[in-house]
Parts: structure tokens; sequence; C-alpha cells
């Protein structure tokens, strides 16, 4: 066994994890492509380079994305550490300015006396991972030849090259006065029912219902494609364009063919007739259950590259989500990651092979603050197993092929956070199974609900989850 843990990727996530591993005094060899090979979307030379935004975003302990960062700087975690240093004026959110934050992250790195940092792509892993521990933290644009090498390690289905992912929104933030449950078909009043009959009938099917449908009258819906067509959209690489479009549409694209075209597709009410009339809606918007609890539901066909905050706009206007909590907006991107939930535990390893952690978005976590909570959380890990590893090495020393293979069942003292943690929730969320996988970020719908009576207000109720976090946090 190797003296020394390898991480392949010095992006967010492979930085965190290589500073908790050598601060805890192992030595570290990070391999970084960059700059013998850039991605299509990296360019400087640095170390955890910001490839978009600057915006880490918010702060605040009642957004979801603000509590982790606040869990990361209670772990030390050091990417966090210097976004706070780094920091430039963004009211509410932590913004940073990204040269000097990437050449401090690549100071603090190189000067460090455990770390190695080798340029230098690698496209297979076998070898070193039969050797020892080794990090995948390559990223959305991992290159090809190792992504080929992933696809073999992790069979050949497992691997997404990108995401083409509808908003999610949470299922309590929606207006139950103009939506209703219901599979097509299933919710057209038959001829021999009476309205209240039909009403009961919706009722009672309700609860075993993934369907949730808002009606549109035609006037809601000409506004709604309106503003659809004109909206912001997000500036696509090249590469992204060609690879996306392929495989599927974004329905603001769709919509701009004629006004019709969404009431055709993905907005058709055919199968559907409205509680609240009895008849046919102009058009109908369908959510389906994103997870297990049904507390998160997809915009059914929503694929799009609308800037976020126009997709909260325009799709607020949709009758039953005036008030509608997005958990995750729309995403087209090129992101290669694997499938977590069959592949990875809760510690962002590979049940297949113990030597073997991934970290960052390439599990499916989604994000900059999400990859480096990974980071952290792989990192801790593979520490955790090291040792292992070496106290098992020195109290058998004559038997030196035994508990190193790198398919042995070697069980360190695991760091898994609680649930109740949005650091935890995020492992377990990629590493349990899910209706569809798809990435996740940083949000309340994956924490465990609180105790006792649902509290509406949603400032105090996330108050009170980031002070339930903070307190299961050590
Ligand atoms: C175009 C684009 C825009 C994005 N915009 C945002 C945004 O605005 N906000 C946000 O929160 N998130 C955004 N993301 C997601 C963002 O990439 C991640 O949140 C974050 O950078 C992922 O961190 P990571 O450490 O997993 O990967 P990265 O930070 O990408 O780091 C991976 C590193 O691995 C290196 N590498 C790749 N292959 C190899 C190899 N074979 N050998 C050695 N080194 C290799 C790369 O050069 C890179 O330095 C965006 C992603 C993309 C692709």
């Amino acid at each position: 066994m190797k003296n020394y843990i390898t991480i392949i990727g010095g992006g967010l996530a492979g930085t965190e994890a290589a500073y908790q591993i050598a601060k805890r005094g192992i030595h570290v060899k990070l391999y970084e492509m960059k700059p013998v090979k850039f991605s299509p979307a990296h360019s400087n030379k640095d170390l955890a380079e910001i490839v978009c935004s600057n915006s880490f975003k918010s702060n605040l302990l009642t957004n979801a994305c603000g509590l982790l960062k606040e869990e990361l700087r209670r772990l030390d975690s050091l990417l966090i550490k210097i976004a706070d240093e780094t920091s430039v004026p963004a009211g509410q959110a932590l913004a940073v300015d990204r040269d000097i934050f990437s050449r401090k992250v690549t100071n603090a790195i190189e000067e460090n006396e455990n770390i190695e940092v080798i340029h230098e792509e690698i496209t297979d892993i076998e070898k070193m991972a039969e050797e020892g521990i080794v990090i995948i933290a390559t990223g959305p644009l991992t290159s090809d030849g190792l992504a080929k090498h992933i696809q073999k390690l992790t069979s050949h289905d497992k691997l997404y090259f990108y995401d083409a992912a509808a908003p999610i929104i949470n299922k309590d933030s929606i207006n139950f006065d103009i939506a209703f449950y219901g599979d097509r078909y299933q919710q057209e009043k038959k001829k021999e029912e009476t309205i209240e009959e039909w009403k009961k009938r919706l009722e009672e099917e309700e609860e075993t219902q993934s369907y949730i449908n808002l009606p549109m009258n035609q006037e809601e819906y000409e506004n709604f494609v309106k503003e659809l067509i004109n909206a912001e959209v997000i500036t696509l690489h090249d590469f992204e364009k060609r690879e996306i479009f392929e495989g599927c549409m974004p329905i603001e694209i769709m919509a701009k063919r004629g006004i019709d075209t969404l009431r055709f597709g993905p907005l058709k009410p055919v199968g559907f007739d409205d509680p609240r009339t009895g008849r046919r809606p102009y058009a109908v918007v369908q959510l389906r259950q994103d997870d297990k609890q049904g507390r998160m539901y997809n915009m059914v066909g929503f694929q799009t590259n609308l800037k976020f905050g126009e997709q909260k706009r325009v799709f607020s206007m949709i009758p039953g989500l005036e008030n509608a909590e997005f958990v995750k907006y729309g995403v087209m991107h090129r992101n290669t990651y694997i499938n977590s939930t069959e592949l990875l535990d809760e510690t962002y390893n590979l049940k297949s092979n113990h030597n073997i952690y991934f970290a960052g978005q390439i599990t499916g976590v989604e994000g900059y603050v999400e990859s480096i909570s990974s980071g952290m959380v792989a990192g801790l890990n593979a520490v955790a197993q090291f040792r292992s590893m070496q106290t098992e090495k020195s109290n058998k020393v004559e038997d030196k092929n035994t508990y190193i293979s790198s398919n042995d069942k070697v069980l360190p003292n695991k760091v898994i956070f609680s649930e109740y943690t949005v650091i935890g929730s995020l492992a377990k969320y990629i590493s349990t199974s899910n209706t569809k996988f798809q990435p996740m970020n940083a949000n309340f719908g994956i924490l465990p609900e609180l105790e006792g009576k649902k509290i509406k207000d949603k400032k105090e109720r996330y108050t009170k989850l980031a002070e339930r976090s903070l307190e299961k946090l050590m």
C-alpha cells in the first residue's frame, strides 16, 4: 500500500479533499491536467478555477446553500475560508474575485508540504487503485479518456454526459385551490358521474397519484407563451449546443415554433377535466413526483435554458405556481456524472471498489459549494480508511496482500454526517435510490421535516431547520 492518497482533479472538490487529508498528516499526490490540457470551459492555469458565475450563492442561514457554507466553515473548509477572504460586495450572497480566489487556493495547496501537485492528464486509474486510495474529482468536464475509463469501471450505462433537467418545485408551495392530482385519462369526468361524485372520486384517488396538474385557460396560456419566448436565456458554449440540443429541446425553443406547439406537446390538455369547471382546460402543465417522500415535483417537459431569475418569473405565471418555491432550476449543460445512487455509499466511496472515492460534480452534487462539501466528506473518509489500513498493516506485517486488495471489504470508521445537516443530507441523497437520479443542489427539501406541527411561515421554518442542522453537525 502506498504511503499517500491520490487525488485526480484539482478543481473545487479535489483541492478541498487534498487540504483535509494533508491537514491530518497524510501525503497527497494531486493530479491536475491543466495547463497541459484544458477542458472546453477552463482557461486559467490555477487550481480551483471558477468556470462561470463568481457567486457561491446566499450567505443567509435561511437558505440551504448559505447553511451548507456555514457548516463547512465550522468544519474548517479551506475553500470557504478563502472565498470569505476574497469576497466582493454582493448583498446577501457570497461572491468572490475569481482570479484572486483561485490564486490563493493554488498557493495554499502548493505551499503545503504534504501535497505534491502533478500536472498530468490521468486516463487509467486501475493500477493506482490497486496500490492505494484514489479520489476521482475531475468534474462535469472530465476528460474524454478518463470518462471512458470510468464508464468501463462503473459499467457502461451508468455515466451521464449532459444535464437536461426541468425545474423541481416544493409541493408545499403549490396552490391546491387550482392544482389537482391525477393521471391523464383517469381524470376525465365519466359521462354518468355528477360533478360531486367525480370530485369525490378524485379526492379518494389523490393520495396515490404521482402527478399534479395545473390547468390554464386560453388567455393564461397565451400570456405564458409570450413571456416564455421572450425570456432571457443562458449563453451556451458551442460544444454544449452541439451535444445537448441533439438529445433534447428546451421548452422555450419549442414554444417559438408556433403558439399552439406546447398545447400539442407537453402542455396538451387531453385526458383531463378541470375539477373547478368540469370542462377540459385549454392547456395543462403537469408536475411529476420527484422524490420518494412526495415532497418535490418536477415540471414535465420543461427542460430549459432560461436564466434562473427568468424561470422564477415566467414559470410563476402558471396558475397554481404563483408562490412556487423552486428547489432546483432547470439546466441544460454538459455534465459528466455517475449514477451515484447505485454506485456510491454515503461517504462517496465506490461500493464495488473500496479504494476508490468520487468527489465533486461528477457524483451528481451540483454547484460550487456542494462540490466543496463532497470533497470534504470524501477526503475525511479517505483519511479514516487510510488510517485503518495502516493499523491493519502494522498488525499483519507478514501477511502483506490480504488487506490492500481493492475489493477487500475494508470498513474503516466512516465519517457520516447527520442527515439533518445539509452536508449529510446531500451525501445521503446522492447515494440513496431515487425515482430518477438527477444532479442535486443544496435545498431544504432533502432534509428531514421538522418534528411536530408544520410551521407555515417559510422563514421561521428554515430558521428552525438551520438551528437543528448546526446543533447536529458536531
Ligand atoms: C460551463 C459550466 C458552467 C457552470 N456554472 C456554474 C455556476 O455558475 N455556479 C455553480 O455553482 N456551478 C456551476 N457549474 C458547475 C461547476 O462546474 C461545479 O459546480 C464545480 O466547478 C465542480 O467542481 P469539481 O471540483 O467537481 O470540478 P471542477 O471544478 O471542474 O474541477 C475538475 C478538475 O479536474 C481536471 N481534470 C478533468 N479531467 C482530468 C483528468 N483526466 N486528469 C487530470 N485532471 C483532470 C480539470 O482540469 C479541473 O481542474 C458549471 C459547470 C459548467 C461545466
